[in-house]
């Protein structure tokens, strides 16, 4: 058998095709390292001293997440945190997943829930738009337990067919507000109630980031959330995924065009600021009411502040 050679000589195990290329494992292994890297230092990600939070799901790319977060900046002080959003057969074995691997490598884990702070399960909810739901109550949650923690900012695992995919669906939306805030630093709203979140694995692709994982034997959930498959997200990244096999490196460009206008657009699209504070909750608000507590009241039907 002839096997097919990495540009190092080794045995290639991957073809990436928007290059051209074959890699050997460590050759694969040591460029997704230098790529998180590049993405962390040119864009000021992390700095000396700073306390990161990790938002962990137990899937594949937050544990790769965390796991590169360790091995490269294991000086600094990071924990994690996890939403249990009440999903049936899926959230309770990821965050068991969380856990697990948390304590592997010592990091701290803390895990806040729909029930105990919004008093239903997503899975309670009447609604055909889960996904709404879910992101308003998760990123709501995930930002008030971090800073709760005293972090200075939050890390999340998006990678970059999730940015794409937020890249496209803004278009689509025509929402220029959302659109001007992605990047791998998105720009901050200026508001000490928010933390500023990061994304160190937003130019790694999917499918490497997970292949990264198996190689270096990251454990993780491989499960599909039930409610995942009613949602425009997914429409947009078949949309993608259809466009990268037939025209190799799309992903990337749809990218690079991005980071190419972002700058040229930023002073031309006001960053909506949050000037408010919720009159139930306290937390940041445009308007009289935060979006989190504005669903509360129309899932219970009742005027309710998010417990503390
Ligand atoms: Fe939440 Fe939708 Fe993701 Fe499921 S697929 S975890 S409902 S955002
Ligand atoms: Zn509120």
């Amino acid at each position: 058998m002839k096997f097919i050679n990495c540009s190092c000589g080794g045995n290639a195990i991957y073809f990436r095709r928007y290059e051209g290329r074959y890699y050997c494992k460590n050759c694969f292994i040591n460029q997704i390292e230098k790529r998180f890297l590049k993405t962390v230092s040119e864009n000021s990600l992390i700095g000396k001293g700073e306390k990161i939070a990790v938002g962990v799901s137990g899937g594949k790319d937050s544990s790769t997440l965390l796991y590169l977060m360790k091995k490269f900046f294991g000086d600094i002080d990071i924990s994690a945190i996890s939403v249990d959003e009440g999903i049936s057969g899926y959230r309770d074995e990821s965050i068991r997943k969380a856990e697990e691997f948390c304590k592997s490598i010592s990091v701290e884990h803390h895990t806040v829930s729909f029930k105990d702070k919004l008093g239903f399960r997503l899975d309670d909810i009447k609604t055909d738009n889960f996904c709404t739901h879910c992101g308003v109550f998760r990123r709501y949650l995930l930002n008030k337990k971090a800073r709760e923690l005293g972090a200075d900012k939050m890390a999340v695992a998006h990678n970059m067919d999730d940015e794409v995919q937020s890249i496209l669906m803004n278009i689509f939306r025509g929402d220029l507000s959302k659109f001007r805030r992605l990047g791998a630093k998105p720009p901050s709203v200026g508001d000490e109630k928010l933390l500023p979140r990061i994304k160190p694995l937003r130019d790694i692709p999917e499918k490497e980031v997970k292949l990264y994982a198996i190689l270096n034997s990251i454990p993780y959930y491989d499960g599909e959330c039930p409610h995942s498959l009613n949602n425009v997200r997914r429409d947009v990244q078949k949309i993608i995924n259809d466009t990268e096999e037939r025209y190799a490196g799309t992903k990337h460009q749809i990218i690079s065009f991005y980071d190419k206008i972002s700058p040229a657009i930023g002073s031309g699209i006001p960053i909506q600021k949050v000037l408010d504070r919720c009159k139930i909750c306290g937390e940041a608000a445009t308007g009289g009411i935060c979006r989190a507590c504005q669903l509360v009241e129309n899932i219970t039907g009742k005027v309710k502040g998010i417990a503390e």
